[in-house]
């Protein structure tokens, strides 16, 4: 009489005939995870369909229509999302330690701490980027000693180049760009001399910039030019003085001409100065869309405007983006920023294994640009877990 394991051996041909074999067998598991029956978008494989998802290793190991495989453990995915792990190109979440921790909750897989600190205590946020469960980096301010209420660069000689340079010599692991905050009320009528020096110590080190746009002294055309391939523009729906929208509805053409020469657009939703909506919906109406979303996240983000990247994502779903465009915007676009991302925002086999659940719930929202006003909507994305380098991190 053939035993069950001869029988397996000898009669075996299609593969579904393994269907459970390796338990049977004692074997380990094929796959350490498996998010089975989700709607994957994945922006950089254009893809949007019904999918498993199977890990092995911290890594993608297949993308399948449906996976039967043997599987350590299995995350019922049906009625939601399944993307790449959300990146968030400007947060200030290496202000304290449990910063990354909590929007990893979120879904955010990658952040970068856009400029809390300067020169003088850029050691800080780094030594928290440092213990943080998911990739992060940070942007060191122009301005020594970071983030001032009286103004970052009032003062010019906090803009101080050798004092920049120094630290990110020093730092050229954790330290992936520059930010400067041009501002009026951060930089004054420095603004243009904050963004050369920025710009001759980041071309020093073949360094990003990034610059807080609106509401600057100096014309943001005059700003525009200063900037090069690979800078990002962040908070680019700033209402006037200076935004990237002229009172006739018409983008400038020297942020035409940046997004052409291959400088990012980013939201930076933030709670104050960045975004209005009578502005968004102006610059929406060009088709000059955002590059990335990002949160300008802090400590407060829950119970200002922002709550999350995924509800900063929901946004522009009522001026017209596509779905499939705003998860691309914090996937792949995100990951094209910064070098250290390069290998993320997609779910492609062999990548690293960070991946978002998301709900897209219908219903009726409320979202809060930065001065009170209110837009409805009837679609928001709610984060619903979260798995980095192929662990499964369930929402608190
Ligand atoms: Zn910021």
């Amino acid at each position: 009489m053939m035993n069950r394991r001869r029988f397996l051996c000898t009669a075996a041909s299609g593969a579904a005939m393994f269907v459970g074999v390796p338990r049977l067998l004692g074997v380990a598991a094929k796959y350490d995870l498996l998010i089975k029956g989700g709607r994957v978008i994945d922006p950089s494989m254009r893809l949007d369909a019904v999918r498993d998802v199977a890990i092995s290793d911290g890594r993608i190991a297949a993308v399948e229509t449906s996976i039967t495989t043997d599987v350590v453990e299995t995350i019922d995915a049906r009625g939601k999302i399944v993307a790449p792990g959300l990146i968030d190109i400007h947060t200030h979440c290496a202000r304290s330690g449990e910063g990354p921790g909590l929007v990893l909750q979120d879904g955010v897989t990658g952040w970068i701490d856009a400029g809390s600190q300067g020169a003088d205590h850029v050691a800080d946020t780094i030594a928290v980027a440092k213990t943080s469960p998911q990739q992060g980096r940070v942007l060191i301010n122009v301005g020594r000693a970071g983030i001032l209420s009286d103004g970052d660069t009032m003062d010019i000689n906090r803009a101080d180049v050798a004092a920049l340079r120094d630290a990110i010599a020093r730092n050229r692991d954790f330290i992936v760009g520059i930010k400067a905050r041009l501002s009026r009320d951060v930089a004054g009528a420095n603004d243009y001399e904050v963004l050369r020096r920025a710009q001759e110590v980041a071309t020093a080190f073949n360094l990003p910039v990034m610059i807080h746009m609106g509401q600057t002294t100096s014309a943001l055309s005059r700003l525009m030019n200063l900037l090069k391939p690979g800078d990002i523009v962040t908070h680019m729906f700033a209402p006037p003085p200076n935004s990237i929208v002229d009172e006739n509805g018409h983008i400038l053409p020297e942020v035409l001409a940046a997004r052409r020469r291959g400088v990012w657009f980013d939201v930076g939703n933030g709670q104050t100065g960045h975004m209005r909506w009578d502005t968004i919906e102006s610059i929406m109406k060009t088709g000059f869309w955002p590059d990335t979303f990002s949160t300008d996240w802090n400590s407060n983000s829950r119970t200002t405007g922002v709550i999350d990247l995924p509800n900063c994502m929901s946004k522009l779903l009522g001026l017209g983006m596509p779905v499939s465009a705003a998860i691309a915007c914090a996937t792949l676009n995100a990951s094209r920023t910064f070098e250290i991302f390069h290998d993320r925002g997609t779910l492609n086999v062999g990548a690293p294994a960070d991946v978002v659940l998301l709900e897209l719930r219908s219903g009726n929202f409320e979202f809060l640009d930065n001065y009170g006003n209110k837009r409805s909507g009837n679609q928001r994305f709610f984060p619903s877990g979260t798995v980095l380098g192929g662990k499964w991190i369930p929402r608190a």
